[in-house]
């Protein structure tokens, strides 16, 4: 499902990083915080940011939250608040909405309530900086589900120059090159042919155990 209209109740860092980006998207965005300083910060930036209190069900019919696609609950340090509002939104009918949880207790009460997706950033954050910390060309990654998983790998020096032929991961570790991204352009499905440069970027496919070693033979 696509969204045009999103409300974010907290404007801290997170909120407002998630409101900024959105609006740099081309969306609607509407904050919502009970903190003037932060609505006056930002009421530059959104399309309409209003000092409000969110566990307030009076004011969130005011505001028509109702009328959002997506809401974000990105308040953290108030438990309270972030399960009264993420409430509210549900019962006012936002089709989609996304919370912060600051610990796994609040997360699981976030997802009795309905909340349809709860993210964990400061967790998340920490597990891929620890990936990237130990594997220093893994540029990012998405696991697809708890064995397999996309891989973003810097071309090191050893592999450049090479095809695909040569390096052959599937036919020693069992993962795939999916796609190669170029300074001049990204080749979905490239081919045996396809040449390596060192500074490309290979979408790797695979087990993690299959990714794991393609990336130990290159020496990351
Ligand atoms: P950050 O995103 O900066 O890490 P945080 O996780 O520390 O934030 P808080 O600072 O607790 O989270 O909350 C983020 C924002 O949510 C704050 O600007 C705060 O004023 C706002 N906020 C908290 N409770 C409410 C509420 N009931 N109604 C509206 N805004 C609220």
């Amino acid at each position: 499902m696509k969204f045009n209209q999103f409300v974010i109740i907290g404007l801290g860092r997170f909120g407002s990083s998630i409101g900024q980006e959105l609006i740099q998207l081309g969306y609607e965005v509407l904050g919502v915080d009970r903190d003037e300083e932060k609505v006056e910060e930002m009421s530059r930036v959104l399309t309409h940011a209003v000092v409000a209190d969110a566990t307030e069900e009076g004011v969130l019919r005011s505001i028509g939250a109702r009328n959002f696609d997506c809401g974000v609950v990105a308040i953290g340090d108030d438990i309270q608040a972030s399960i009264l509002a993420a409430i509210l939104l549900k019962e006012l009918g936002v089709k989609k909405v996304v919370a912060k949880a600051v610990s796994g207790l609040h997360g699981r009460v976030l997802e009795r309530i309905g909340v349809d997706r709860v993210i964990y950033p400061e967790r998340d954050m920490g597990i891929r900086l620890a990936h990237q910390l130990v594997s220093p060309n893994l540029l990012d990654y998405i696991e697809l589900s708890k064995q397999y998983t996309i891989a973003e790998l810097n071309v090191p020096g050893c592999l450049s120059g090479k095809t695909l032929s040569e390096v052959n991961p599937r036919g020693r570790y069992g993962c795939s090159i999916v796609a190669i991204n170029k300074p001049k352009g990204i080749i979905i499905a490239p081919t045996a042919t396809d040449v390596l440069a060192e500074r490309d970027v290979m979408v790797v496919i695979g087990t993690n155990q299959q990714i794991e070693s393609f990336q130990h033979s290159i020496g990351q």
